[in-house]
Order: C-alpha cells, then sequence, then structure tokens
C-alpha cells in the first residue's frame, strides 16, 4: 500500500482533464490516501474539486510567488508538499511542461523518476510503471530503485478519469520558503500560443489532423476549416510540423503529443509508427490517404482512399449543412 501524492494541473480553477485521469489511476493503483499539491492562481478553487476524483487531501500554494511559473520556485512548492504529504510516491503528467520541476524536486529529495508510464501496478510498496518503448512497439516495466519518493510521469489518456464519489477534500495551506537562489528567475511576460479558439489537443474529442499529404503550409487551411466545423482542434505529423507547415505543439506521435480523442480524422498522413504511438487508442479513426497501401489504413476505423482535396471540401461542405 503506498500513499501517492498527485501535481495537478489547472486552468483557471478547474483541474485539467489528464490530472482527474492521474487522480483515477493513484486512487486504484496505490491501495492508500491519495493527496493532491496545486499551484498558482486560484488553486484553492481547483482544490475543491479533487476529491470528485478521490483525493482526500489538497496542498494548495497560492501567494503571489505562485502565480507565474518559474522551475526553482514550483521545485520548492513541491518539495515541501511532499514533506506535508508524506507520501512516499508521486504521480505527475508527463510533459515538458512540469518535467523540469519534476526532476529538480526529485534530486533534491535524492529519489529515482520514471517518465511516460500508460500503466501502473503495485509491488509490494513499489508503483511499477509499464512504458512504451520503439514507438509503441514493445513496452518495459520499469520502477524506481532504492530513494523514495518514487516519481512517475503519467502519459495523457493512458487512464479514464472516473469519479469517486468523494466529497471535498480538506485543504492545506503551503507554507513555501523562497531562498534567494529561488528568486533569481522571474516571467516578466506571458504570451499564450494562439489556438484560434479550438480546444487543446489533449482534451478535445474530436483531433482532425494532416500530414505532408497536404503538400504545403497553405493546405493546413483545409484541416482548419474542418476542424472549426466539427469544434475539433488540429493534430499534425511530425513531417508537416518540421516542414514548418504547423506549430510543433500540436504534432501528435512519439516525440509530439499522445491523444485519445472519441473521432481522429487524418488527411495525407501514412501512419508511421512513431505517428500511431500518439493516437492509436483514439476510439474512432478516420483517414483519408490517396495511397491504399499506407499503414494508417492498418488501424483505421474508416478509410477513404483518394486525393484529399477532392474529399475534404465535400466533407466541410456537408458538415456544415447538418450544423444548420
Ligand atoms: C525518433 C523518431 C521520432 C518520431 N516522432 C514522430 C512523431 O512524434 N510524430 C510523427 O508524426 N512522426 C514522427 N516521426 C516521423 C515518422 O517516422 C514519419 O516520418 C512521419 O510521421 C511521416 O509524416 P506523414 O505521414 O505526414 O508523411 P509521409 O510519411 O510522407 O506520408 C504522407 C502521406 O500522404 C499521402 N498523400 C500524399 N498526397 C495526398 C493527397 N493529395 N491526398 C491524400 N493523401 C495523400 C501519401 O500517400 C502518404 O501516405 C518520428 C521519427 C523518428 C525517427
Amino acid at each position: 500500500m503506498v500513499d501517492i501524492l498527485v501535481l495537478v494541473d489547472h486552468d483557471g480553477g478547474t483541474p485539467k482533464k489528464i490530472s482527474n485521469q492521474i487522480l483515477t489511476a493513484a486512487r486504484a493503483v496505490g491501495g492508500g490516501e491519495v493527496h493532491a499539491a496545486l499551484f498558482g492562481d486560484k488553486a484553492s478553487e481547483a482544490a475543491g474539486k479533487v476529491g470528485a476524483y478521490g483525493a482526500t487531501k489538497a496542498f494548495v500554494w497560492e501567494d503571489e510567488a505562485a502565480g507565474a511559473y518559474a522551475t526553482e520556485t514550483q521545485t520548492a512548492a513541491l518539495v515541501a508538499a511532499l514533506e506535508a504529504s508524506g507520501a512516499q510516491a508521486v504521480l505527475y503528467s508527463s510533459d515538458p511542461f512540469v518535467t523540469d520541476v519534476v526532476a529538480r524536486a526529485a534530486v533534491r529529495v535524492g529519489a529515482g523518476v520514471v517518465t511516460d508510464a500508460v500503466d501502473l501496478e503495485l509491488d509490494g510498496d513499489t508503483l511499477v510503471a509499464t512504458k512504451p518503448i520503439f514507438g509503441g512497439d514493445m513496452v518495459s516495466k520499469c520502477h524506481v530503485k532504492g530513494g523514495r519518493p518514487q516519481f512517475i510521469g503519467v502519459k495523457a489518456n493512458a487512464f479514464t478519469a472516473e469519479e469517486s464519489g468523494g466529497g471535498a477534500p480538506e485543504v492545506a495551506a503551503l507554507d513555501v520558503t523562497l531562498d534567494e537562489k529561488a528568486k533569481r528567475a522571474k516571467v516578466t511576460d506571458v504570451v499564450e500560443a494562439s489556438s484560434g479558439g479550438r480546444p487543446e489537443m489533449t482534451e478535445a474529442a474530436i483531433i482532425v489532423a494532416g500530414g505532408r499529404g497536404l503538400g504545403d503550409a497553405e493546405g493546413f487551411e483545409l484541416v482548419e476549416r474542418l476542424a472549426d466545423a466539427l469544434g475539433a482542434a488540429v493534430g499534425a505529423s511530425r513531417a508537416a510540423t518540421d516542414a514548418g507547415w504547423y506549430p510543433h505543439q500540436h504534432q501528435i506521435g512519439q516525440t509530439g503529443k499522445t491523444v485519445s480523442p472519441q473521432l481522429y480524422i487524418g488527411a495525407g498522413i501514412s501512419g508511421a509508427i512513431q505517428h500511431r504511438a500518439g493516437m492509436q487508442t483514439s476510439q474512432t479513426i478516420v483517414v483519408i490517404n490517396k495511397d491504399a497501401e499506407a499503414p494508417i489504413f492498418s488501424i483505421a476505423d474508416f478509410g477513404v482512399v483518394g486525393d484529399l482535396y477532392k474529399i475534404l471540401p465535400p466533407l466541410i461542405e456537408e458538415v456544415g449543412k447538418r450544423k444548420l
């Protein structure tokens, strides 16, 4: 049995889907207490909502210094949350955004880190993580040897968030002491990446993704039009992001984001193993490719063999008509 502290990511007072997934996983695997750590603006508002997914206690840091994300300050807060919680394991979202903080916190407390878990099991008081390797072709089982707590990063959409029926958790304000070193970096400005009003990929129910088959950056206009007609997020293959046709934060796959929407529509994407590793758990996969032999068809629920430039425009029109 292990008590688990979950580092909860939240947006304007609401925990993100990935954090609810991780809280659900912590509840299922640990057998002990599930605690949550929340930092930044509106952290206490978000803390009130983590009980619904099984956290019994939430540690909150919400003062002025917590507002802007900076590695040193967030590290100090995570270490303080760990000391206050006494948990033997920390679960966090395998997201580039918090990886720097987790790595520093782990070094500070002399613990080990396992990244990119897609499944968890308990062996005595050790959490064993299953993680995909070689683009998802094989899996490896890893655990932290020695130092405690054990830090484990969990991939988005590896678990389904399920409410526990729990009430509001006990909320404790963290006392985070920041030394001069922790205050060296200051966030002076924050520029939000433009999403064109579309949902974030890892939270979206529908994703329309485009690849090299679009031919050029302008091709993404069609992908965006279909996404907007469906209220979807836009994704891209690495070939498309590497070519500069679409921003890298939209890349799906082994070195991009893992997504698991209800509907994935891929146009002009061949379905290389590294791309499939990031989207193959999507509930329904629809693909458009002019090559009937493209590997993406092997995982598709519905496939259209043909030129995307002939297929997407009438599809967008038809979706538009049905929305009226
Ligand atoms: C270590 C490593 C990590 C990687 N990580 C990732 C990753 O995270 N994500 C990722 O996506 N890739 C990743 N890759 C790259 C991956 O191997 C592929 O090169 C990439 O996914 C190919 O992108 P694509 O399908 O858009 O392009 P291509 O493989 O070139 O496929 C383009 C497809 O479009 C079709 N097409 C062309 N014209 C049309 C048309 N008019 N209408 C319809 N179909 C058309 C073609 O038939 C073809 O199947 C990684 C590679 C490595 C080595």
